[in-house]
């Protein structure tokens, strides 16, 4: 008996309730699995940023953080931070035909934007399609381009460089719109792979209207390959103007509004309450892809990154249960998988000063292969190692310390965004050594879905996670960059007061 009791004292249950048994050490499987299951289920459609689908995952982590006591960030009157993206998609169909030479979108034509029915026009070449007024450089001469197709080459006469092609294309289309044309054609000689720029530039994508572009263009746009026995193409290319016919379908620009959800919770300490704790995860996916006749087509991006919204809706109810001495703020980021979109508006944007704003423990990962571990991007760098140790050691959980260093993945995850203006920060994310086939069997594939998540795991993943932001909204030192770190400079700059 006496033995066993021995025994019993060196189990972790045994070392946890020594620290006192924090609501996070009570959670159990139902409760973060209903969650997971919901977030990563087929209704919906793999929260594509943008779609109905990421507005209804917004509105369950809303609910949740509206349950646990949560309220939005001062001056705010709901959870949600709109942001305006425009969503753009190339047209569908198109055609273009120089004289007797006839190219198809998709094919050797790849038109970017605009509607136009099929219509009868000149084509005519306007060299690189370029004016300066300082050099007083004119490829348009005394050229009349009003309603007709005019044809390009890329770059300006200066620089012909892949970065100077895609440089210079906004303004040739402003030039060409400000002179009439119907259309502005470039044609394609870039290093840059055709089948690459057509797969880039022929799906949809979505973007942050920097106010700057409201006076887009309205004329057809577009780019075409060069192909052999095209004689009439080359023709224009010498300068002679041929009868041509141009027509597009399917164009897209809509305004496609989506939300970061931001609550706040009040720290139990009068002092240290004005101090914040940024917990985020992103909880958009990449939506639905077509991958051919009976195929899975919905990304549910159960591990990336339900998972990470998961934990963040643990701590947001565990610490509502017991509130830490610092002010918690749970961030759920839109648009990540469209390039950090939502994280990095909302820290150019902020609804907390971020010099009030602690750390940011992040969490999000491509998955994992082992179930013994968490990862952890950002090891040694913020002064939290102590923390992660224990919560993690709390859980029977080991660490993997900055994995796939290859992959830069500090820099790829919402993290950065915060780093880059100064805040301490860090992943934790699911546990993985490298890049191997049981990754990619899930890392942004369909086959990233609720049944092949093991459920015991999320639940410690999220207890850990939960346990480690209380120690630091606990522990009266602040996280700190490491001397020399590459974000310190910007930190000092932030918190200078
Ligand atoms: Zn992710």
């Amino acid at each position: 008996m006496k033995n066993l009791l021995f025994l019993f004292m060196l189990t972790p249950a045994f070392m946890w309730a020594q620290d006192g048994n924090h609501p996070e050490f009570d959670v159990k499987t139902p409760e973060v699995e209903y969650k997971l299951r919901f977030l990563a289920s087929d209704e919906l459609k793999g929260r594509d940023t943008g779609s109905e689908e990421n507005n209804i995952a917004a509105s369950f982590i809303a609910a949740h953080l509206e349950a646990y006591g949560f309220k939005p960030a001062e001056g705010q009157s709901s959870f949600y931070q709109t942001i305006n993206f425009l969503k753009t998609k190339a047209p569908s169909r198109g055609m273009l035909k120089i004289g007797a030479n006839t190219f198809n979108q998709g094919e050797e034509l790849m038109i970017i934007s605009g509607n136009l029915e099929n219509t009868t026009a000149e084509v005519v070449f306007a060299r690189h399609g370029w004016v300066d007024e300082a050099s007083g450089r004119d490829d348009y001469d005394d050229l009349d381009v009003k309603g007709k197709i005019v044809v390009v080459l890329p770059g300006t006469e200066e620089d012909q460089s892949d970065q100077a092609a895609f440089g210079a294309a906004a303004g040739k289309r402003k030039i060409a719109q400000s002179k009439g044309a119907l259309a502005l054609i470039e044609l394609y000689r870039l290093q840059f792979p055709w089948q690459f720029f057509k797969r880039y530039f022929g799906g949809e994508s979505l973007s942050q209207p920097d106010g700057n572009n409201n006076g887009e263009p309205t004329m057809l746009y577009g780019w075409m390959q060069e192909g052999q026995d095209q004689e009439d193409l080359a023709k224009v290319r010498e300068g002679k103007s041929l009868g041509g016919e141009i027509m597009s379908e399917g164009y897209v620009r809509q305004e496609a509004p989506s939300h970061n959800v931001v609550g706040v919770l009040e720290g139990s300490d009068p002092e240290l309450k004005d101090e914040y704790i940024l917990l985020s995860a992103h909880f958009d996916h990449v939506g639905v892809q077509s991958r051919g006749p009976g195929q899975d087509s919905i990304f549910n991006g159960a591990r990336d990154n339900a998972m990470g919204t998961v934990a963040i809706l643990t701590a947001a109810e565990s610490l509502s249960k017991e509130r830490p001495k610092r002010s918690v703020i749970i961030l759920a980021c839109t648009g990540e998988e469209k390039g950090l979109l939502g994280s990095r508006y909302y820290s150019e944007n902020p609804l907390v000063p971020l010099e009030k704003t602690i750390f940011n423990l992040n969490t999000d990962g491509a998955g994992y292969n082992t179930t013994s571990s968490i990862a952890v991007i950002g090891w040694g760098r913020t002064g939290t190692d102590y923390a992660i140790e224990k919560s993690a050691e709390a859980f029977g959980l080991g660490i993997i310390k900055d994995p796939a260093p290859e992959q830069g993945l500090f820099d790829r995850s919402d993290n950065v965004s915060f780093a880059s203006k100064g805040v301490p920060a860090l992943n934790f994310g699911p546990a993985f050594e490298n890049f191997d086939a049981e990754i990619q069997k899930y890392y942004h594939q369909p086959a990233d879905e609720a049944d092949a998540v093991d459920m015991e795991y999320l639940l410690k993943y999220a207890q850990s996670f939960t346990y480690l932001a209380r120690i630091i909204a606990n522990n009266i030192e602040k996280p700190t960059w490491k001397e020399g770190d590459k974000y310190e400079e910007a930190g000092k700059e932030l918190y200078k007061k």
